[in-house]
């Protein structure tokens, strides 16, 4: 049967839900898109640090904790928010139920800590909504096939959001959060950074993707796919967001930017491997087996090889680098060096792709401040460098200003 109400899902993050007044707002927040007519369905991040705090707790405990059990511990956070918040709305004198990942109907497939949502079964849903409660669920997890609670990697609960927004044929799926929407650079690290009123998909995409935690990478796929329109928004004010939607207002600008956002990641490792025989079959078997072990990729550089011995330099995120030094133990004949104090810088924008030299400027401004570029990788509408971490602060500054993004 149809749901005939207009539903729509607010998703509120950490520290929008970060102390018991922040809540209450929440509550307050959430009763106002009630009292608009439509069904509501609110998805909750971990107050604060919480996350950080529990994978403390199970550092003190492990040094090696099984990964279930890590889900299970992690996954708790977000049932504290969504049941105070559940709380709070009751106590203001509406109908409000909190769920669980599992008990919403998310389900998964069994990859602890980075899971993936296979489908949701939206009955248990549906059904309270035509109770007339408010739907709170715990956003970054749901439950494998054999019941066991899994988490959707760091960030995750946008993915819940969107996810549900798709499942529930949603309006539209608005995402509170500590910033007024998406900005042209971090605005926690650059002041003149400015927020955009409307982004593409694409350009989202490539913005997550390359560092700009502000929605998880996730999410942007998922809305991108089902269209999902999204609205980044403050959870302090009023104010209108960034819409990351397609064909926004038709071009009301004659030509886009060149450039739309700088961003930055410095959760990348640098690995190198000097000593490989150069010989058809040696990529595929290095990449297999850190595949195999599901460790991600990002950028890749095989440097040009003398009497038939080349090296190979790659990134993989930080975390990964305990089990990659094992992938890797298990090479013969070769030397790895791997370099954690690296950061890489991307500038993104759709109209580079009809302008040529942009690269050659973004080179340029990172050589007037002397910062050597150690790899480069491109997407059409993306140049990211890997450079060194301590510069990183310096290469986004200059970026900005030099893209005349202020
Ligand atoms: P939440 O807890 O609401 O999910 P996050 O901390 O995950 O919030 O994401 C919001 C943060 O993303 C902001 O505080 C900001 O520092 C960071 N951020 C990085 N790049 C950007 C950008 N281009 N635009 C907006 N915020 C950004
Ligand atoms: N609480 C989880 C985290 O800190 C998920 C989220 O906030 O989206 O990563
Ligand atoms: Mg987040």
């Amino acid at each position: 049967m149809r749901y005939k109400k207009d539903i729509v899902v607010l998703k509120f993050g950490g520290t929008s839900v970060g102390d018991i007044e922040k809540i209450k707002r929440v509550a307050d927040r959430v009763i106002r898109s009630k009292n608009e007519g439509k069904s509501v369905v609110v998805v909750v991040s971990a107050m604060g640090d919480t996350t950080d705090k529990l994978i403390g707790l199970a550092g003190e405990i492990a040094s090696n904790p099984s990964r279930r059990e890590m889900d299970m511990l992690v996954s708790t956070g977000e049932c504290v928010s969504g049941s105070l918040l559940a709380m709070a709305i009751q106590e203001k004198g509406y109908k409000s139920v909190s769920l669980t990942g599992g008990q919403a109907g998310i389900v998964t497939d069994e990859l602890y800590s980075n899971a993936k949502i296979l489908n949701i079964r939206t009955e248990r849903i549906l059904k309270e909504l035509r109770r007339d409660r408010i739907v709170i669920v715990a956003g970054f997890q749901g439950v494998d096939t054999g019941g066991n609670i899994t988490t959707l990697g760091r960030g995750g609960s946008d993915t819940t959001a969107v996810a549900l927004a798709t499942a529930l044929k949603a309006k539209y799926c608005e995402i509170y959060t500590d910033v007024e929407g998406v900005y042209s650079a971090d605005p926690n690290m650059v002041e003149e950074a400015k927020k955009l009123e409307s982004i593409s998909y694409d350009e989202m995409l490539e913005l997550a993707s390359s560092g700009a935690k502000v929605i998880h990478l996730r999410a942007v796929e998922f809305a991108k796919k089902n269209n999902v329109i999204l609205h980044i928004r403050s959870s302090f004010n009023d104010n209108e967001g960034t819409w990351v939607m397609d064909d926004f207002k038709k071009d009301v600008r004659m030509e886009r930017p060149v450039i739309t956002g700088v961003t930055y990641d410095v959760g990348e490792a640098k690995v190198s491997i000097f000593g490989l025989e150069d010989k058809p079959g040696i990529a595929a078997d290095l990449f297999g087996r850190l595949a195999e072990k599901n460790i991600n990729v990002d950028l890749i550089v095989q440097n040009v090889s003398e009497k038939n011995i080349a090296a190979i330099s790659f990134t993989i995120r930080t975390e990964d680098v305990p089990l990659a030094k094992k992938v890797l133990k298990k090479m013969k004949n070769v030397r790895t060096e791997i370099d954690t104090e690296i950061a890489k810088v991307s500038i993104i924008g759709a109209g580079m792709q009809s302008n040529p030299g942009v690269a050659a400027k973004m080179f340029k401004i990172l050589a007037e401040k002397d910062i050597n570029i150690e790899m480069i990788s491109t997407s059409p509408i993306r140049i990211s460098c890997v450079i060194k971490e301590n510069r990183i602060k310096e290469a986004v500054k200059a970026l900005h200003a030099g893209f005349e993004l202020a």
